[in-house]
């Protein structure tokens, strides 16, 4: 099937982008690497007057280093980051979830800023920046505004983003030196969105002790503080996490309980080394 009929520009800069975008009572809509939106214009799930193509803008595309950040651009595609072209302030974490990301022809092209937009509970991105509590960077007419990730997902599909606003990057705290964590996905097979997710990131010089389960119905769930996690690493403990967060279907239980004793037996692992 192909899209109807739309206007395509190419913003050449995050003020163009804006000004694009208010088309007045034409839909206008963003886009970043369109692997999401184009397959959703493909069979008429979304129909839009104008797409704005945000992949090209420089300021988009690029990175920086703070003392206790890397800020990262939206447009920075998957494969950019799966590649180590970015700063390695997780100490692998990014470059490990993008690497799992689809395939490299998706991954060539869909963006950081393109998936959390996007927000699919699914989305590997989405998990990942609940567990590192990542600040999202909004643009609109009314200036810039920080988001923390918890607020800017609101729901499956759902986020804080406004119609006449742009996500412009995303800032993804330095981990220390001492700092360990897990990434752990349930995919029927290599390339596809994953079935359940569990992530965990440990850090007792900083007093960080997190686990999220993602892939639900809604957005990730996160789980804080160490006595949390060392009842997760108790069957009673992850069944409870289970219950809390409504998953009733025993297949579903069963993944992701044992997503989340993996991960949290992997970060025992490297400590117990
Ligand atoms: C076959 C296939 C398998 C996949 N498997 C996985 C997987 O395993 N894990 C995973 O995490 N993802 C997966 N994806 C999704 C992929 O990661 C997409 O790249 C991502 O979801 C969307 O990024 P994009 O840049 O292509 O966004 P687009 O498709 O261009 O846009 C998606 C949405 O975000 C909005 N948007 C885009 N950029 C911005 C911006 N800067 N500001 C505001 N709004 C914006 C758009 O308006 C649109 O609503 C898969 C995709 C495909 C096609």
């Amino acid at each position: 099937m192909k899209p109807a009929p739309f206007e395509y520009c190419r913003a050449g800069s995050t003020a163009q982008a804006a000004t694009l975008l208010r088309a007045g009572d034409l839909l206008a809509k963003v886009c970043g690497g369109s692997q999401s939106l184009a397959p959703m214009l493909n069979l008429r799930l979304v129909q839009v007057d104008r797409l704005v193509d945000v992949s090209g803008i420089e300021s988009l595309r690029g990175f920086a280093l703070t003392d206790h950040a890397l800020r990262i651009g939206a447009a920075v595609t998957h494969a950019r980051i799966e590649d180590g072209e970015l700063p390695d302030v997780t100490r692998g974490l990014l470059p490990h979830v993008a690497a799992g990301i689809a395939y490299r022809a998706v991954r060539n092209r869909g963006t950081l800023g393109g998936s959390l937009a996007h927000a699919d509970p699914a989305a590997d991105w989405v998990s990942t920046m609940c567990l590192l509590g990542a600040t999202m960077l909004l643009a609109g007419p009314e200036g810039e505004r920080r988001v923390a990730v918890g607020d800017f997902l609101q729901g499956p599909f759902t986020t804080a983003l406004r119609d006449d606003e742009l996500l412009v990057a995303v800032e993804v705290p330095r981990l220390s030196a001492a700092a360990r964590w897990s990434y752990r996905k349930v995919c029927r097979k290599p390339g596809e969105f994953a079935e359940a997710i569990a992530a965990v990131w440990v850090d007792p010089g900083q007093g960080i002790a997190r686990a999220v389960m993602g892939s639900l119905d809604g957005v990730p769930q996160l789980a804080d503080g160490e006595d949390t996690l060392a009842a997760l690493k108790t069957a009673p403990g992850r069944a409870r996490w289970l219950d809390d967060a409504g998953i009733e279907d025993a297949y579903e239980r069963e993944m992701h309980a044992e997503m989340l004793r993996r991960a949290l037996q992997d970060v025992n692992d490297v400590s117990a080394a």
